[in-house]
């Protein structure tokens, strides 16, 4: 498809904003709706139903009837494997209209949510969905004369709450291993990025999953994500987001039923870089790649790149000349490497690190300004910092956008100490020929995953995550089944 085809096909959507509560699409309660705005050129993509707590309420009812009733958890597990398969099958059948409302909604470009957001969804679905029958249970080493098994149970109802970078993706790491466990299932997208979870339960409940199993639930934060978070009928919250709401989500949980609640949260990966790289284009590739990538609104992102001294100028040098291809486009172009970000707000607190960085005395190297004003869209040119210390903001805070901070270092001690010094560790990456080294790297790096001369591998069957402020539990793997799910002891005295 070309530009012109996806804009054509973009005026051409028809977009329904209600959410989907036991199986019907219906407005919020009081009616009140607010307005989904595209990233792309400012302007208003539909009215979503503007959910609260009443809402809320009304959506934990109909998933707690579901799961007291048996009509999805008492299903055959290659039962529901067939229906999650039939649902990813189907999100591959709608992959441009789903792949369009993800590019409209939150800015990424077209290439990126066609060639992997969309595919990723269904591969996760399709994923949990073969995995659920080939999960066995346990039997304990007991005496002769007593037999304990130990089972796995779905918890009930799981409200998975998402945020907008990765619309369509995050929520399938929450409902794909939720549904695949037997939970039911109350997804709350962000409100800046409402409209492919819509969609999504539309195609879930076409795919065969009972009404009630998986419920849309839109609305902001604290009108919509609080009462899940505070809600007593809510047996495990999932939450993607930000570290500050992360923390708040667990004293929610702790404040009411003292619900699971499982935190994937905010990151300052460092990429460090060490002066005997095997392959300094790889890594240059990979430190611009991984950071522009979705306008840089990844949680992973290597916004903190350690060059050793040796070799910074070159490095720094190719990496400016790299760089401009990211240059923003039209998102619908499939050419476009870099899009827009999500809203006028979180563009302006990315040029605010931006001037942050400067006035703390970092060396803007490219980038740094708003572009494509014109559009009435919000567009950030790919940003390097160079010189910078890792007491700076733009080091010690996640940015979220398009803006690379390079620190220099003259040691493997040094460079593990500032990678480490930092209230994240969602992942890192080391380049380096020496063997030994990458392994002692590695293992002293306090992260979830850690590369080793790459940074963008990715798969489902590897848990995604991280430690310290970064969260806790993992998404993807068959790790995340056990966020889902209670362990039950069953106790057999042998007569
Ligand atoms: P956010 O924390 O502002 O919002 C995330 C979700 O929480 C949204 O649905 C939002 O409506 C809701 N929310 C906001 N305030 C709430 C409240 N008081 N009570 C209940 N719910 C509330 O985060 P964001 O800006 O949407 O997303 C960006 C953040 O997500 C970044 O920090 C990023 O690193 C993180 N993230 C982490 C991962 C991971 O796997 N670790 C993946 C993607 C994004």
């Amino acid at each position: 498809m070309t530009t012109i085809d996806w804009h054509a096909k973009a005026a051409a959507l028809k977009i329904d904003g209600r959410a989907l509560i036991d199986g019907q699409r219906v407005w919020a309660l009081d009616e009140a709706t607010f307005e989904s705005v595209s990233p792309v050129d400012g302007r208003k993509l539909a009215d979503v139903a503007r959910c609260q707590a009443a809402d809320v309420d009304r959506a934990v009812l109909s998933a707690r009837a579901a799961f007291e009733d048996r009509r999805w958890a008492g299903m055959a597990p290659r039962e529901r494997k067939r229906i999650l398969i039939r649902f990813a099958d189907l999100v591959m059948e709608n992959r441009e209209e789903l792949a369009l409302l993800e590019t409209l909604d939150m800015g990424k470009p077209i290439s990126a949510s066609m060639s992997t957001d969309a595919p990723a969804t269904a591969n996760t679905l399709r994923w949990y969905g073969e995995a659920i029958d080939k999960v066995y249970d346990e039997i304990a080493p007991t005496a002769d004369d007593t037999l304990a098994l130990i089972t796995r149970e779905p918890i009930g109802v799981v409200a998975a709450v998402v945020p907008w970078n990765y619309p369509l993706l995050m929520a399938s790491w929450k409902i794909a291993p939720a549904l695949a466990a037997g939970n039911s299932v109350i997804l709350k997208p962000s409100e800046k990025s409402p409209l492919t979870a819509l969609r999504l339960g539309e195609l879930a409940l076409a795919a065969g999953i009972p009404p009630g199993v998986l419920n849309v639930v839109p609305g902001f934060g604290p009108e919509a994500g609080s009462p899940l978070a505070l809600h007593m009928d809510v047996d495990c919250i999932a939450f993607t987001g930000s570290t500050g709401v992360g923390k708040k989500i667990r004293v929610m949980a702790g404040q009411s039923n003292l619900k699971r609640a499982w935190c994937e949260l905010g990151g300052k990966s460092p990429n460090i870089v060490f002066a005997d790289c095997h392959d300094l284009d790889r890594a240059i590739e990979a430190a611009a790649g991984s950071i522009f990538y979705n306008q840089g609104e990844s949680c992973n992102a290597p916004s903190r790149l350690l060059v050793e001294r040796s070799i910074r100028d070159e490095f720094v040098e190719k990496l400016k000349k790299y760089s401009p291809q990211y240059m923003p486009g039209d998102p619908l172009d499939p050419n476009t490497k870099m899009g827009a970000l999500v809203d006028a707000t979180q563009m302006q607190t990315v040029l605010g690190y931006i001037e942050s960085g400067k006035k703390e005395g970092a060396r803007l190297c490219c980038g740094g300004q708003q572009v494509r004003t014109e559009t009435g869209g919000y567009y950030v040119s790919p940003t390097i910092f160079d010189q910078v210390t890792n007491d700076m903001t733009i080091a010690s805070e996640e940015i979220f956008g398009p803006v690379l901070s390079i620190i220099t270092f003259d040691t493997q001690e040094e460079a593990i100490r500032i990678a480490n010094a930092t209230n994240y560790g969602l992942a890192a990456a080391v380049w380096t020929r020496d063997i030994s080294r990458a392994h002692r790297v590695a293992r002293a790096l306090r992260a979830g995953t850690v590369h080793v001369n790459s940074y963008d591998e990715d798969d489902i069957t590897v848990p995604f995550g991280g430690f310290k402020q970064s969260g806790n539990g993992r998404d993807k793997s068959l790790h995340a089944l056990e966020k889902y799910t209670e362990l039950k002891t069953t106790w057999i005295r042998l007569a």
